[in-house]
């Protein structure tokens, strides 16, 4: 762990194993953080908020985040070796979760170097007089940052380096599945960087409660935090009680409407691959395929062939495409999710269980299920594995309805010959993001976040940074 500037163990020596998914063999321990650790970093961040000139010294924040931004780069095949490890994704991905991570580091500095903290207001007629206002934007302090484990080098830079570069000081909790990512994270900001100490904190720990004690500190004023919706919920209540500033992006269950006019040929073989890698343990991954009924089997015959020949296999060799799932636990669920699916009438189209190949290590094939009802579990639950549903439409409308029928709204695409008509339908979608014929509408310059239960606030673009800082308008004579 990282606190207080001081890499260390916890008091007492426990540690949990890291386990290898492809392997399921233990690949080594990470120190057993208690609630005492977060006290102690917790308290940390808040004295380096207060007692140092971080929040006001934007080049040298500058200066700590290139240096960081360069080591990070030094390190990297170190970096992606763990994450391998940690999270069985396979090695052919990782430029998404390892090296392009990195770059976010530098364009955060960049961004907050650019950044305007200060915008005239004008000046407004008041019953004492004009009072010229002034807007300065300013960090929100103590920042909570609980990762999940599906992307955790990544969202560790996505939560942690807009926050730091807005000036805020950095309490970082990682998943239980995956805390290495977090603690090497530490331990270079430690090793290689001029950040002060208390400015950024890492606490690794097995116990949940861990993380909701960070949540719930009074001293901590804002959280941001990436997981499921039921996490989101309790992070959201433990934090009511002081009115703490909350940024979620939670789960999703998005759609892709593929309109009749679409070349499937070009479409679905792209959604195939987007079930699959990183073994659907994805929160935006379009994984409810809607399909015209009169092109209903041209489609499904596309979709199946593409995910029966995808490369599932060894994470560390180069072209598999889908490694393991990263625990037992999570493959349980998947395969449960899959069972209810074919209970609530849907057809298995190619895959639907354990690769008979892949023995060893916590592998599910590439499934397909088709004629899924749009109410059953498996078409509203996030599966968070290599399944894709698909449900035939009639009408346009009727495609919508589906697409909006789900508690989710973070994600979705339209496939279309004809991108208007596309753009009209994603206008109808009630989600945050959409795609059109692949063009994806993910990246660090954009926004991006959800609506209804799939979160609250948006990561990246402008948006992404202005969520780290509060505007304190002032004022004054003149
Ligand atoms: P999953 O269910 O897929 O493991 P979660 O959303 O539960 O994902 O976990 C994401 C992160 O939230 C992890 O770092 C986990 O430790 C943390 N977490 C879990 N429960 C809580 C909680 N009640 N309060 C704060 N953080 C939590």
């Amino acid at each position: 762990m990282l606190i207080d500037g001081e890499l260390r163990l916890t008091a007492g020596g426990a540690t949990f194993d890291v386990v290898h998914p492809a392997t399921t063999e233990v690949a080594g321990q990470a120190t057993d953080g208690t609630v005492a650790d977060m006290d102690c970093a917790v308290g940390a961040a808040r004295r380096a908020f207060d007692g140092t000139d971080w929040s006001r010294d934007v080049e040298f924040r500058y200066h700590c985040l290139i240096q960081l931004a360069d080591a990070l780069e030094e390190q990297k095949e170190h970096l992606r070796r763990v994450l391998i490890t940690e999270v069985g994704c396979p090695v052919s991905v990782t430029g998404s979760q390892i090296d392009e991570p990195i770059n976010e580091v530098r364009h955060w500095a960049e961004h907050g170097r650019a950044f305007e903290y200060v915008t005239d207001n004008g000046v407004h007629e008041t019953p004492l007089g004009p009072a010229h206002r002034k807007v300065f934007y300013e960090a929100a302090g103590v920042v909570g940052a609980i990762t999940p484990w599906n992307v955790p080098f990544y969202l560790n830079i996505a939560e942690t380096m807009p926050a730091l570069m807005a000036g805020n000081t950095v309490v970082l909790k990682p998943a239980q599945l995956t805390p290495w990512s977090g603690s090497e994270l530490g331990r270079i900001v430690a090793e290689r960087t001029d950040i002060p100490a208390g400015v950024f904190n890492v606490v690794v720990s097995n116990a949940n409660e861990v993380g909701a004690a960070l949540s719930a500190d009074p001293r901590v004023d804002m959280i941001t935090f990436t997981g499921s919706t039921a996490t989101g919920r309790a992070i959201l209540a433990a934090g009511a009680a002081t009115v703490k500033k909350t940024l979620l992006e939670l789960g999703g269950k998005s759609a892709h409407i593929v309109l009749d006019d679409a070349d499937l040929s070009a479409s679905l073989p792209m959604a195939a691959m987007m079930g699959c890698v990183m073994s659907g343990q994805s929160c935006i991954l379009p994984s409810r395929i809607l399909l015209p009924r009169k092109r209903y089997d041209e489609g499904l015959a596309i979709l199946a062939a593409s995910m029966a020949n995808f490369p599932v296999g060894d994470p560390w060799t180069p072209g598999i495409m889908q490694g393991p799932q990263i625990s037992q636990t999570q493959r349980e669920k998947v395969l449960g999710l899959i069972r209810s699916g074919v209970e609530s009438g849907a057809r298995v189209i190619t895959g639907g269980g354990v690769p008979g190949n892949l023995p060893v290590g916590y592998y599910v094939q590439p499934t397909l299920l088709a004629d899924v009802d749009p109410n059953a579990r498996v078409a509203q639950e996030e599966i968070f594995g290599p399944v894709l549903t698909v449900t035939p439409y009639d009408t346009e409308d009727e495609a919508v309805a589906i697409a909006n029928n789900s508690i989710y709204g973070l994600s979705g695409e339209v496939s279309s010959a004809d991108v208007d008509r596309a753009v009209s339908v994603a206008r109808r979608m009630r989600t945050g993001n959409v795609t059109i014929n692949g063009r994806s509408h993910f990246g660090i310059r954009s926004p991006f976040g959800g609506i209804k239960q799939s979160g609250l606030g948006r990561r990246n673009g402008e948006e992404g940074f202005r969520e780290y800082l509060e505007s304190k308008t002032v004022g004054m004579p003149g």
